[in-house]
């Protein structure tokens, strides 16, 4: 079972990636974007990593609506809101359980994943995050090591298709040949839950 200290390890060990990672994210953005996807995250999981470190949480959906809701306060980019109502929605879906098995917390990040969709009106293959995070959510079912592999092809993905969605869609035809940064942050995130030990 997963419980609250399992889910703050997932959210500490994503920021020591995107933190790791900044430089690269903000390097893709820069081709497609405005260059600070990377400090949009590192500031946002900073301040998710500060306040659970502040206010523990008792229970897996508390730890998600806590970093939701940091990450909304404190990314002003599109990443933000998206990031943030992922982590809120997927901690609403688990609910007030004490501790949740894999199963449940790969059928709850998939309720996020539909509310990130929806909020960004974004499909697969419109070259943004959920080009990543939808295989990813289904090979989560398998496991959560399948669940990184899968972010990380669907990111890669992304290199070839035109963007239309988010910034990089202004550039029509020239958004082709460049990873979206969202994409990699996305496989980010999941390759964080594979590293967490339970
Ligand atoms: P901004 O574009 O406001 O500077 P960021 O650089 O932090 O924000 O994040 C850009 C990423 O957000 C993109 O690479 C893409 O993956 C994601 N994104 C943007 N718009 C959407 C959308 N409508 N739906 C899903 N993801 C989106
Ligand atoms: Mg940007
Ligand atoms: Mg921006």
């Amino acid at each position: 079972m997963l419980d609250a200290a399992f889910f703050h390890r997932w959210m500490t060990t994503v920021t020591a990636l995107v933190d790791r990672e900044a430089e690269r994210l903000t390097e893709l953005d820069s081709a497609i974007g405005d260059a600070d996807h990377g400090s949009n995250l590192r500031r946002g999981f900073t301040a998710v990593s500060a306040a659970l470190e502040k206010e523990p949480q008792q229970t897996p959906g508390a730890v998600l609506a806590l970093a939701g809701r940091q990450l909304i306060s404190t990314v002003g980019g599109a990443s933000g809101p998206l990031y943030g109502t992922l982590l809120r929605r997927t901690g609403k879906a688990l609910g007030d359980a004490p501790a949740v098995t894999a199963d449940e917390l790969a059928q709850a990040l998939g309720t996020g994943v539909a509310a990130v969709a929806q909020l960004g009106g974004a499909r697969a293959g419109d070259k943004t995050m959920l080009d990543a995070l939808l295989p990813a959510v289904d090979a989560l079912g398998t496991s959560f090591a399948a669940g990184r592999e899968a972010a990380l092809a669907g990111a890669e993905a992304t290199v070839p298709l035109q963007a239309r969605k988010g910034r990089a869609s202004y550039l029509g035809e020239r958004s082709i040949g460049h990873q979206d940064p969202g994409a990699a942050s996305a496989a980010l995130l999941m390759a964080a839950l594979a590293d967490t030990e339970d």
